[in-house]
């Protein structure tokens, strides 16, 4: 026996020392000098995984199972060796959004759900009750196994009897440790780098003192391995104890190994650790086998002190304290206390760092979205949380080891500590298929994980932690032999009579099938919130975008300031100021607090937030100033694209449907215009035959008389031999013009279209008509502007359209010498405009359109012949708009009438000629 003075003062000299340690590894990580940027101070810290389950129980388990022990191993050293699918995927994610716990994790990866948050939470909590449970036994039983029974009734007698117990200090010791190092500030990595330390440093002592027991028993009391084994062979120790074999198959052996590949994961305290204290991914690969060698060294021994227990100490001795026991029925009692010591350290080490986890669980995910979201609290417009958020992180500290002691009280009697270490495991394994299935699977859905976590967790529940409860006697046994109600399929630990497996395997089958079935069912039937998109993509394709700015869509807006603001409220204003100005200088912007911020900046606040009350809280704080949503480029092309899809095909069924209609329409109008175009040519015709009948009739009469009148006087005859050649030169004219238009309205004709002198043609087409203004004693005034203009036309056809219409315009003025016809040409738009005008009869308003209709002749008032054709002015229209211009009719200023032609000054898209059929 060892005083149990003694005992408390190496214990406390211990804890010392790993505070002293915890600060200096603080003060370092102040100091920009980090301890933990080093691979090997990470590898010792994931190797908080060994607790004083390991360090006492795999001894126990041993004993009894022989090298099953091991499969607690294998699990961690195959997920470690195949790190870079899995691990460095988890680290990636967490590094670049800033993930601050398991729960956060999940929740981030299902559209930042607060529900699943606070499931993941809840299962997390209730998961590790057990595993802390197990910490406060191991410290307890083997202080009093140390001190003597005696001593250790003797140190508790003076308390009242609740607090009598040794498990209660060392739980209000464990929860003091965890507050001094745990929430001494809130960091927005959520990085404690002096616990990070102190849990490496126990990760060498639990070793150091695992180690000294083996060597002594092993080579102290005996002469190594072959002479241990021998005589245990010579002593009747059954043979399975130290030979690898299955004596119960290899059920067993492989749900354990998933259990623990699981269980280096989904541990809240190795997801804290391995992930969120993380510093540098590279430090993965050297724990890749470091951690793995760390687990063979500390399971090197653990078999020979197993048999040697079993062969120097009497049965009875609870095998779990071997490790203790051994060396003290030895006379070691020094050795002894360095064993007691090295589990110390396992298991404050898993203690601190689960507390820790669980407590920024508790506060980020459930207490905070909780106080958040009761409005009357008016949280959001408090100025500083800061202080609000360590209380919560203390007090939740405090309340994970309270309950954690009350499930010791409750069932610290029965059990052995490995079958309490598999229950937590258990529940741990849970979150794997959210987890796994949301790093690979973009396709699982949030109501997939919540459905899944649920319905494993009740299984979990009822078939693990139901019978536990059972066999400590606070149920019925009876509902473990006989089933709830005394339904037989219903025994918690053979459900619908599956007898044949182990009760572990037997949880884990039924638990998984519910958790990874409803998972994976609910994902494949169920849809995803854009955000939930986001996330998935984000997650699953976290190698394929940079580090931390993924490309971000802008759909929200906030200020400068407003974000500032809601930093400083939870991280205090140092830390504000300081992210800020880092933010300028690495962007190399200023930020004036009026500023709009842009996407990036939001993303970084939220990611700070995030830090120090989880991700889905973070979202609700930078929801609240910010208006809109942010959505990654990724989601939206993803969004797009199917929206796209469904737009598409809807379009183009539109688009069919238009163009069916198009096609019903241009078939109406053809067959409409067909037959516009049928009656148009019996109307010419009949025009055409009556317009050329005319002048020939009037010809025929003529020559009848001549022929007919041999005598007819000289003067009588050359009048009508007159009339016949005018009459046979207006039918040359009227044909000539004719197959003119017809030419023209068929498209045929050579144009040699180039920039042609406007001033020049007009000048040119005065001097031609210059007889006819003689002979009416009419007068002609050009308006020109001074200088040569250009217009994009053909030469000759431009002069027909000018001779055309000064003809006509002379042709309609007053004959009494005050006849006036104006031509002017001016910049219209980006064309040029001629208008002739004269102080005629002016055409009318209605006839206006007409005119320009073939034969068309408005009659005189005086009821003399018209003269002309009727075709000149169609022509006309059918040269200006070939040439893309336009040609109508207005009133004149000077009374009579004014035709306007606009001329395009460059190469323009003639507009095509109609084209009738003649
Ligand atoms: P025509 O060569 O017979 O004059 P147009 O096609 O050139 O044929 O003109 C058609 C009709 O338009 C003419 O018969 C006439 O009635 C009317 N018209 C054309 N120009 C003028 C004008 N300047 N003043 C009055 N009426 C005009």
């Amino acid at each position: 026996m060892v005083p149990s003075w003694v005992i408390l003062v190496v214990s406390l000299t211990y804890v010392g020392t790993l505070f002293g340690i915890a600060w200096w590894g603080d003060r370092r990580a102040e100091q920009g000098r980090s301890l933990v940027r080093n691979p090997l101070v990470y590898t010792l810290s994931i190797a908080v995984y060994c607790t004083s389950w390991t360090f006492y129980g795999a001894v126990g388990s041993a004993a009894s199972n022989g090298p099953e022990f091991l499969t607690i191993y294998v699990g961690p050293t195959l997920m470690f060796l195949a790190w870079w699918f899995i691990l460095r995927k988890i680290v990636r994610i967490t590094r670049a959004h800033r993930i601050t716990s398991i729960a956060d994790f999940i929740a981030s990866r299902y559209g930042k759900s607060t529900q699943l948050s606070v499931l993941v939470t809840l299962v997390a909590t209730a998961g590790t009750m057990p595993y802390i449970a197990l910490q406060l036994k191991a410290v307890a039983q083997s202080f009093t196994i140390l001190a003597g029974p005696d001593a250790a009734a003797a140190l508790n007698a003076p308390l009242p009897q609740v607090i009598a117990d040794t498990a209660f200090w060392v739980a209000l010791a464990m929860a003091l440790f965890g507050i001094l190092f745990g929430t001494r500030h809130i960091d927005a990595s959520e990085h404690h780098e002096g616990v990070v330390t102190a849990v490496a440093f126990e990760s060498v002592v639990k070793l150091l003192a695992f180690l000294a027991v083996g060597v002594f028993v092993t080579f102290g009391m005996y002469d190594g391995f072959g002479d241990l084994f021998e005589r245990a062979r010579t002593a009747g120790i059954p043979a399975e104890t130290f030979t690898l074999g299955m004596p119960d198959g290899p059920g067993r052996w492989v749900s354990m190994t998933l259990l623990s590949m699981c269980a280096i994961l989904c541990l809240p305290r190795q997801f804290q650790i391995t992930f969120v204290e993380t510093v540098d991914e590279r430090h993965l690969s050297t724990a890749a086998w470091l951690f793995p060698l760390y687990l063979l060294v500390i399971s090197l021994f653990v078999v020979p002190i197993a048999v040697s227990g079993l062969m120097v100490l009497p049965s009875g001795v609870d095998a779990d304290s071997f490790v203790l026991t051994v060396p003290l029925s030895q006379g070691q009692e020094g050795l002894a206390l360095m064993a007691f010591v090295g589990g110390l350290s396992a298991a404050t080490g898993m203690v601190i760092v689960a507390t820790i986890a669980l407590s920024t669980m508790v506060s980020n995910d459930l207490v905070m979205p909780a106080l958040l979201r009761i409005r009357w609290l008016r949280l959001t417009e408090r100025g500083d949380l800061t202080g609000l958020l360590l209380f919560i992180r203390r007090a939740a500290i405090v309340a994970v080891l309270f309950l954690g002691y009350v499930y010791y009280r409750a069932t610290g009697q029965s059990g052995a500590l490995a079958a309490i270490g598999l229950t937590s495991f258990a529940a741990a394994a849970q979150f794997a298929p959210a987890m796994l299935g949301g790093l690979f699977w973009k396709g699982a859905t949030r109501s997939g994980a919540v459905t899944g976590l649920a319905l494993g967790f009740a299984a979990w529940g009822y078939t693990m932690l139901l019978p536990s409860m059972a066999r400590s006697g606070y149920l019925s046994i009876d509902v473990v032999l006989h089933g709830l109600g005394g339904i037989g399929w219903l025994r918690p630990e053979a459900l619908l009579g599956m007898d044949t497996l182990d009760p572990l395997s037997h949880a884990l089958f039924w638990s998984w099938l519910l958790n990874i079935g409803a998972f994976v069912g609910v994902s494949l039937f169920g849809r995803q919130s854009p955000m939930e998109r986001v996330q998935a993509t984000v997650f699953v394709d976290v190698f394929k975008r940079s580090e931390t700015a993924a490309p971000q869509v802008w759909r929200r807006s906030a200020t400068v300031k407003d974000l500032y603001a809601l930093i400083q409220q939870f991280l205090g204003r140092a830390t504000a100021h300081r992210a800020f100005r880092a933010y300028e200088k690495e962007h190399g912007v200023s930020l004036p607090p009026g500023r709009e911020a842009d996407a990036e900046l939001l993303a970084m606040t939220e990611r700070l937030l995030a830090g120090s009350i989880g991700g889905a809280s973070a979202r609700v704080m930078v929801a609240s100033v910010a208006k809109g949503e942010m959505v990654s480029l990724d989601e939206v092309l993803k969004i797009l694209e199917e929206t796209s899809q469904v737009i598409e095909y809807s379009q183009r069924l539109e688009q069919k449907s238009t163009e069916l209609e198009q096609t019903t329409a241009e078939l109406r109008e053809a067959n409409r215009r067909l037959k516009e175009l049928d009656r148009l040519k019996d109307e010419f015709l009949s025009t055409i035959s009556h317009e050329l009948r005319t002048p020939l009739t009037s010809i025929r009469s003529f020559s009848e008389i001549l022929v007919d009148t041999p005598n007819l006087e000289a003067e009588q005859a050359s009048r009508f031999l007159g009339i016949i050649v005018r009459e046979s030169e207006r039918l040359t004219r009227l044909i000539d013009q004719l197959l003119d238009l017809a030419r023209l309205q068929a498209g045929h004709g050579d144009w040699i279209m180039e920039p042609v002198d406007l001033d020049k043609t007009l000048e040119d087409a005065a001097a031609i008509t210059a007889g006819l203004f003689a002979d009416k004693q009419a007068r002609l005034i050009l308006r020109l502007p001074p200088h040569p203009h250009p217009v994009f036309a053909d030469r000759d056809r431009l002069m027909q359209v000018f001779v055309n219409l000064l003809s006509n315009a002379v042709k309609y003025v007053p004959e009494d010498g005050t006849g006036r016809v104006m031509v002017s040409a001016l910049p219209y738009g980006p064309t040029w405009m001629v208008t002739i005008s004269d102080n005629g009869l002016g055409i009318a308003r209605e006839d206006r359109e007409r005119v320009f209709d073939r034969f068309v002749q408005v009659p005189r008032p005086d009821g003399a012949p018209p003269g002309g054709t009727g075709l000149g002015l169609p022509i006309s229209r059918q040269i200006v708009e070939h040439f893309g211009g336009r040609i109508w009719v207005e009133d004149a200023p000077t009374g009579g009438a004014m035709v306007c032609v606009t001329l395009p000054v460059t190469r323009h898209a003639a507009t095509p000629p109609r084209s009738e059929a003649l």
